[in-house]
């Protein structure tokens, strides 16, 4: 029997159209599952190797999450716990070691590093083609070119849910007014050239915006990805935008909100995603996405299709 009550309603109270992050994230790690029963017939298993420095409890749930995915999925996971104490260098003899391990497809190290670590320095001691993250200057460059390697995750989960999302509506970004409010390397920066390789037309707003609120209104489709709860309000948004918010803000109730101001913004969005259920179980999908990737790239089999 099904659980009427796990299912999410289709629709916000607004009337927004709900982008389910969590049922795509769950048909993803789906369909990787399968490529990696097909690479694993070939002898070929994918290997996500990890690092963890410190006691930050929610870096610790977000590894935690994604060593679950890799298990799910049949990928095998290597995890090294550090102390906070590491150094610059002990962690760059950890990178090196899994740089010459074959076995090894994908490197992660979670950020934020403790204060004290370089953290520039570890990740571009990453090999550019075990950069899962796609934070080091040799993927953003060539995201940054229009040639694509290994994408940021976030930002690449929020493409993956423009595809689909707009695949049954007979929908693109093409031609669309986007606004990304951030600019950080992790999500706003590769998201805008995401969105401009999908011929948006791209406008990137950050904490010295004169008319945020304008520059939103103009949107078709607005990407917040601000880190700041609720900083984007229901009336700035123009009717039928498609909006996404990356935020996430665990407020004193324990409770998650986002960067958009969710019931308002429903009432205006054509669509819209949810927080929590919308961006996040996408960017631990388009990891795993990554690592597949990049294990068939090692070995010149291609990037995953489909
Ligand atoms: P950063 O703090 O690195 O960057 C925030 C960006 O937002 C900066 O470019 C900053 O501008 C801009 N900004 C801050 N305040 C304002 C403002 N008032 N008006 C306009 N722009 C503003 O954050 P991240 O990019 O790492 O993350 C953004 C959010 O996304 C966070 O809430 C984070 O938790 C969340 N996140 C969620 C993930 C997920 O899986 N769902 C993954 C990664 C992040 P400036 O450059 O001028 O300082």
């Amino acid at each position: 029997m099904t659980d009427s009550a796990a299912i999410p309603p289709p629709f916000a109270a607004g009337g927004a159209e709900l982008i389910d992050g969590r049922a795509m994230a769950a048909a993803i790690r789906g369909e990787l599952r399968a490529t990696v029963e097909k690479l694993s017939e070939n002898g070929v298993r994918p290997g996500l190797a990890v690092a963890l420095v410190g006691e930050d409890p929610a870096s610790a749930v977000y590894v935690g999450g994604k060593i679950k995915a890799c298990k799910e999925i049949g990928i095998r996971s290597i995890e090294a716990r550090l102390s906070a104490t590491t150094t610059t260098a002990q962690l760059i003899e950890l990178i090196d070691d899994w740089n010459a391990d074959d076995s090894v497809d994908g490197i992660l190290v979670q950020l934020p590093l403790p204060k004290g670590i370089d953290t520039q320095a570890v990740v571009e001691r990453i090999a550019p083609d075990k950069d899962v993250d796609g934070f080091g200057a040799d993927n953003l460059g060539r995201l940054a070119q229009g040639k694509p390697r290994l994408v940021a995750c976030t930002p690449f989960g929020v493409m993956e849910m423009l595809k689909r999302w707009g695949k049954l509506h007979n929908w693109t970004p093409a031609g669309k007014r986007a606004v990304v409010v951030g600019r950080s390397i992790t999500v706003g920066r590769p998201m805008a050239l995401l969105l401009l390789g999908a011929d948006a037309t791209v406008t990137i707003c950050h904490s010295r915006t004169a008319d945020l609120a304008g520059a939103v209104g103009q949107a078709e489709i607005v990407v917040a990805a601000a880190g700041q709860r609720h900083l984007i309000q229901g009336e700035w948004i123009a009717q039928g935008a498609v909006v996404i918010d990356v935020g996430i803000h665990r407020g004193d109730d324990g409770k998650l909100t986002g960067d958009v101001d969710f019931a308002a913004a429903s009432q205006r969005a054509r669509a819209i995603t949810p927080v929590p259920g919308g961006v996040g179980p996408m960017t631990i999908a388009m990891l795993m996405a990554n690592t597949v990737s990049a294990c068939r790239q090692r070995r010149g089999l291609g990037p995953v299709t489909g």
